[in-house]
């Protein structure tokens, strides 16, 4: 019993190492200066699957962080691709898209945001609609918000 307490505890503080592990690996790649709570916040992003805010970090997790540190990071984060971020309900919600899975492409990007909790998750878009732009506009970017109910809140 002892003995499979200790290989599940080996086990999570392999998975925190290797988050780590993976989270400056990141940083790295976009040069950017690894300090304690970037590293954090990306190992936050990466141990979900839903969207994460400034909330999230200032009240949910267990690290004290400061609201302009957190703010500064995940402006940072989002100026370097490596969240984005959707407006949902007046909240700024960011999602992780160093995941292989979930690059953004040229096609565009889609978010699925539940009405009632507000979590936002990514979809994939198979194909990208067809709009037509004014003359004299430049498309630049697409993004396609789905609103509805997350399967928690659809119960
Ligand atoms: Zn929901």
């Amino acid at each position: 019993m002892i003995y499979l307490w200790l290989l599940l505890l080996h086990e999570v503080s392999f998975q925190l190492l290797f988050m780590s592990a993976a989270a400056i690996g990141i940083l790295r790649k976009y040069r950017l200066h690894i300090t304690k709570q970037r590293v954090l916040i990306l190992k936050a992003f990466m141990s979900t699957e839903r969207s994460l805010d400034l909330q999230y970090f200032l009240h949910e997790h267990a690290y004290p962080f400061e609201r302009t540190t957190v703010f500064r990071i995940l402006k940072l984060f989002t100026k370097k691709n490596i969240v984005y971020r959707v407006c949902a309900y007046g909240s700024d919600r960011y999602l992780l898209l160093q995941n292989g899975k979930r690059k953004s492409t040229a096609s565009g990007r889609s978010t699925f945001v539940c009405t009632r909790c507000g979590k936002a998750i990514t979809v994939d878009t198979i194909t990208s609609p067809t709009i037509k732009i004014p003359k004299g506009f430049t498309r630049s970017d697409l993004e396609i918000i789905i609103h509805g109910l997350c399967p928690t809140c659809k119960q």
